[in-house]
């Protein structure tokens, strides 16, 4: 079970937890009503905030979009999993008959978190990429800025292991790509989208609180859209990528990505309204907008793989580019490094500031 942790005191927060009422969507959690009536004061900044709510409602918005993608197009074979306390184990099926797309084992009747944690696992670069035209859109008017911030884990205990079927282990990831932003509440938002792979089930938590609750340290910052164009300069045959993995997932998930979008945009046109509208609704019209926008996602990119299965198509394109990528130009992955701007909050000024020096 994902732990809540009081906002005041930092100490895990027993359940039934206590929240604020007034803002259950930007959520504050409390230990107890001592820690609540410490808080009364200093809450009253973040509480109903317009932007925080924005914030929070994009991250959960492009969160369940980014679920939607990966479940569609689940890229990993799973046998069974297997949980032991904190860490699940995901047992991978000996030579599955494609390597690119399978179905998501809905047939394990997973819990919730253990299916977050399945569809995340591996995939944080990917979250970055493949949500970057919605993100820029959703966070435009919430914050002065957005970028791609890769964190390095300073813990040590993996939370998701992959197990193949020849006994070997995956050690997990120990570079986390994320998104952070500064709104204009004055706060920094990490927005890990990817996080459940952690054990973190959140989309948008605050930068501060993220780097001591997850103990994570900042190494790097990039412009936002880095990794997208990395992909898409691998689709264009333009480069490849420095990771030993099969080129054509990122053609298949490029295409994927366009129909996700033109499945947004006939969203919109039906509904006569933007995306960006969902960020204020009311909550139940926000929770209705939201399921049927997913519905029509999920729809349009099952679309898609039915065709793939059907007749193979995106790998027939693909060929030609293949036969090519091992002369190609690894991506030089400085392009795209930026110098922190240096404004937000006092952490990731802090943060911005020693990373400039570093480099
Ligand atoms: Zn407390
Ligand atoms: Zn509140």
């Amino acid at each position: 079970m994902p732990q809540i942790f009081c906002s005041v005191c930092d100490t895990p927060a027993p359940q039934p937890v206590l929240i604020c009422l007034q803002c259950p969507e930007t959520p504050t959690y409390y230990c107890d009503t001592r820690c609540r009536d410490r808080d009364r004061i200093p809450h009253q900044k973040n509480c109903n905030n317009p932007v925080r709510k924005a914030i929070y409602r994009a991250g959960d918005l492009l969160q369940s979009i980014f679920y939607t993608f990966r479940e569609a197009l689940y890229d990993t074979s799973v046998a069974h999993v297997r949980r032991n306390g904190d860490v699940l184990r995901i047992h991978l099926n000996p030579n599955p008959a494609q390597v690119l797309l399978h179905r998501f084992p809905n047939h394990l009747n997973l819990s919730q978190s253990d299916k977050e944690q399945l569809l995340s696992v591996l995939s944080c670069t990917d979250s970055v990429a493949y949500t970057c035209d919605l993100s820029k859109r959703l966070l435009k008017d919430a914050t002065f800025g957005i970028e791609e911030t890769l964190f390095c884990d300073l813990r040590s205990p993996f939370s998701t292991l992959r197990h193949h079927s020849d006994g070997t282990v995956d050690d997990g990831e120990t570079m986390h790509s994320t998104l952070t932003v500064e709104a204009k509440d004055g706060e920094a938002y990490v927005f890990d989208l990817a996080g459940a792979q952690n054990n973190q089930f959140k989309a948008v938590i605050p930068f501060d609180e993220y780097c001591r609750r997850e103990s994570r340290d900042l190494w790097k910052i990039r412009q936002h859209g880095y990794h997208f164009k990395r992909f898409e300069g691998v689709v264009a045959g333009e480069h490849k990528l420095k990771e030993q993995c099969d080129p054509s997932v990122y053609f298949i998930s490029g295409e994927a990505q366009k129909r996700m979008m033109d499945a947004v945009g006939r969203w919109e046109a039906q509904n006569g309204m933007r995306i960006e509208r969902l960020l204020d609704l009311d909550f139940q019209s926000y929770a209705e907008c939201k399921a049927s926008l997913l519905r029509k996602i999920r729809a349009d990119l099952d679309g898609y793989v039915a065709e793939w299965e059907q007749n193979g198509r995106p790998l027939a394109a693909w060929d030609g580019i293949r036969a090519k990528y091992a002369s190609l130009k690894e991506f030089d992955a400085k392009e795209g490094t930026v110098v922190p701007r240096g404004s937000g909050t006092r952490a990731y000024r802090t943060w911005s500031a020693k990373y400039k020096e570093g480099d």
